[in-house]
């Protein structure tokens, strides 16, 4: 069966509201070294200060953002923004069409719970959501 974004019409509208970079739990923000390069050259850091400060890797080996305080996201500002955002990694570009949400409609709707914008909004065009989701595909190998 087709994946749920390429049978039906999705609709999403980011408010704003920031939830998306809450990294509680078991929940974190993977990047790729490529991805993190470019937030270091970006906020015009050392690598070795910016290693420490801002990336975390998991027991498994994979690279990830670190918390700040709170629950949020190191690069989440007190006011709910991204201080990286033209350099944000894929996985916040791409969100909510990664592939385990767009593609199934069950998980799609109950991702409402955490992301304000889904079913709000105008219809996303369709090679847009494709674009994100191939993106995330590749990237995840
Ligand atoms: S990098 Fe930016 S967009 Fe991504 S989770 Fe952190 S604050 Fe949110
Ligand atoms: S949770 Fe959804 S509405 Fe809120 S900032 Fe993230 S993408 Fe936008």
């Amino acid at each position: 069966m087709q994946p749920f974004f390429e049978r039906f019409s999705l609709r999403f509208s980011c408010t704003q509201c920031g939830k998306c970079c809450i990294t509680a739990g078991d929940y974190h923000v993977f990047l790729t070294e490529s991805e993190a390069q470019e937030i270091c050259s970006h906020l015009q850091l050392s690598r070795g200060w910016f290693r420490r400060r801002y990336l975390r890797r998991l027991e498994e080996g994979d690279l990830v953002l670190a918390s700040g305080t709170g629950d949020g996201c190191v690069f989440l500002s007190a006011r709910g923004h991204c201080r990286v955002y033209p350099v944000r990694p894929l996985q916040c570009r791409s969100y909510p069409f990664w592939p385990e949400l767009a593609g199934n409609a069950r998980a799609w709707n109950r991702e409402m719970r955490r992301c304000e914008g889904i079913n709000q909004g105008e219809v996303v065009p369709l090679a847009s959501i494709r674009r994100k989701v191939k993106a995330c595909l590749e990237q995840d190998g």
